[in-house]
């Protein structure tokens, strides 16, 4: 299955033994990247749930994002790629893959109009600060989306009207065989909660930089908008507490999820640790022990209750590994 979306799951192929662990290890410490085994994927995700990867890996400039894609490539072995997990239930099992974690690419944004270009592992709120302090307007909108902007684009993210679809300019990209390419506004295929890389770039590849369209602004403005936007933010959503976003996406604009799921009666219902958001219909969040398998049930309980209810069947927005 060689590629569809940047953001899938890794690709089935051979599988992981010990001694290619380790080999993958000393090649990412020869790269100058932190790593470490066993790592449980719940330390790295805003829902607090998963299991371990064999191998997490930190790498601190996309040179190191190649040499590991191309390494892992020659050997037909599969690999994930994780921002600010903000987007991702893991299993209580973990996974059989290493876990690139973007989260350290961060040196090398250059914010010059009329494109800012970022890291891929820089949060979306620091890109948006930049940007801001600058007096360039192109992602007020995406104030309070949490996660680096690597993530956002993968997942075509979006609120308050804005999404990353409309603003992205180009793309950096390491494609499944470990090659360095440039994809230009036109060869994306953006749509609801989902960006499609062109096929030749193969299986899993990695957008390692963002350049996003900016225009100038009055700095002012800017920051009385995002203030504003930060507050409704505050009153419509469980801001303080452990959840992966929205659990399902909106059906059409007339059903929104939580809407749907608020009429179901499935607000505050839950399954062990795992509930939904008194706040918000389509917010499940973890009280703080919540297992894969709690969430898993309160999602099929939910959808269950919302197509009894409305005759409507929810799509997940959320990422599963
Ligand atoms: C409180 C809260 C509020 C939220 N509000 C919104 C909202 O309003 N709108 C919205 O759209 N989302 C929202 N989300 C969901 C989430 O924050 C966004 O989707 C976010 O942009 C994901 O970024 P991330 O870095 O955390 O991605 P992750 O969760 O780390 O990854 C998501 C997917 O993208 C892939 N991926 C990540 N980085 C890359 C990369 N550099 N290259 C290729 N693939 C990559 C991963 O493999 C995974 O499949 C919210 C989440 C929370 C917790």
């Amino acid at each position: 299955m060689m590629n569809a979306h940047a953001h899938d799951n890794a690709f089935p192929c051979a599988g992981w033994g010990v001694t290619a662990v380790a080999e993958l290890e000393a090649i990412c410490r020869g790269e100058g990247c932190e790593t470490a085994a066993d790592e449980a994927l719940g330390r790295h995700t805003s829902m607090g749930v998963g299991g371990p990867t064999p191998l997490m890996v930190w790498p601190r400039h996309p040179e190191a994002v190649a040499r590991v894609l191309e390494w892992c490539t020659e050997r037909g072995l599969a690999w994930r790629i994780l921002g600010g997990g903000t987007n991702v239930l893991a299993s209580d099992a973990g996974v059989a893959e290493p876990v690139i974690n973007l989260t350290s690419l961060i040196d090398g944004a250059d914010v010059h109009p009329p494109t800012a270009l970022f890291p891929a592992g820089t949060p979306t709120a620091q890109a948006l600060r930049a940007s801001a302090h600058a007096g360039l307007a192109g992602l007020v909108w995406s104030t309070g989306l949490p996660g680096t902007i690597g993530g956002a684009v993968a997942g075509n993210a979006g609120c308050w009207g804005g999404q990353m679809a409309d603003v992205v300019a180009r793309l950096e990209v390491i494609d499944g065989a470990g090659k360095w390419q440039t994809l230009e506004a036109d060869e994306l295929a953006w749509s609801y909660r989902r960006l499609q890389l062109p096929a030749r770039l193969g299986a899993a590849s990695v957008i390692v930089a963002v350049a996003v369209n900016v225009r100038p602004e009055d700095p002012s403005k800017l920051t009385g908008r995002s203030f504003e936007l930060q507050h409704r933010k505050r009153e419509s959503q469980p801001v303080g507490a452990r959840n992966a976003g929205c659990i399902f996406k909106n059906p059409d604009p007339e059903h929104a999820a939580g809407w749907l799921i608020d009429q179901a009666g499935c607000k505050g219902i839950g399954i062990g640790d795992a509930q939904i958001s008194e706040l918000h219909g389509n917010f499940l969040i973890n009280r703080g022990g919540a297992t894969y398998a709690d969430v898993d049930a309160l999602i099929t309980r939910v959808k269950t209750a919302v197509r009894e209810q409305s005759g409507i069947t929810l799509e997940e927005e959320i990422r599963r590994w």
